[in-house]
């Protein structure tokens, strides 16, 4: 079972109708996992419409949101800063040698992509 049927199982009403993809990279699946139980709990209307990242961090798009749950997705959204993209332990920011792409990523992660530190 990959991560997005995971989702739809834990939170079938949340996972409902996602129209543009649960696309976040596996290193994030506990993250998100983590935030989608929260959210459930303080903002049971809510609906995920698309998961991904974006200039290294998490982007979680949703309708239906209170003032509180989208609070508590701006701070997961901060907290992928400093979670591997890859494998999901501690990470910082590396960029590409060409193309200005940029990631959070683990020291181990970094160098099997071969990429350099940005902080
Ligand atoms: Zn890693």
């Amino acid at each position: 079972m990959n991560n997005k049927e995971e989702l739809k199982e834990r939170f079938p009403k949340m996972y409902a109708d996602v129209v543009a993809g649960v696309y976040h990279p596996a290193g994030w699946n506990e993250l998100v996992a983590e935030l989608s139980a929260v959210l459930n709990t303080v903002c049971p209307k809510i609906r995920v419409i698309q998961t991904k990242e974006k200039f290294a961090t998490l982007r979680f798009y949703v309708s239906n949101a209170s003032a509180l749950a989208m609070n508590v997705i701006e701070m997961y959204e901060f907290k992928s800063g400093f979670v591997c993209e890859d494998c999901g332990k501690p990470g910082r920011l590396y960029e590409t040698t060409f193309g200005h792409r940029i990631h959070t990523l683990c020291c181990k992660c970094a160098r099997q992509r071969g990429l350099k530190r940005v902080r």
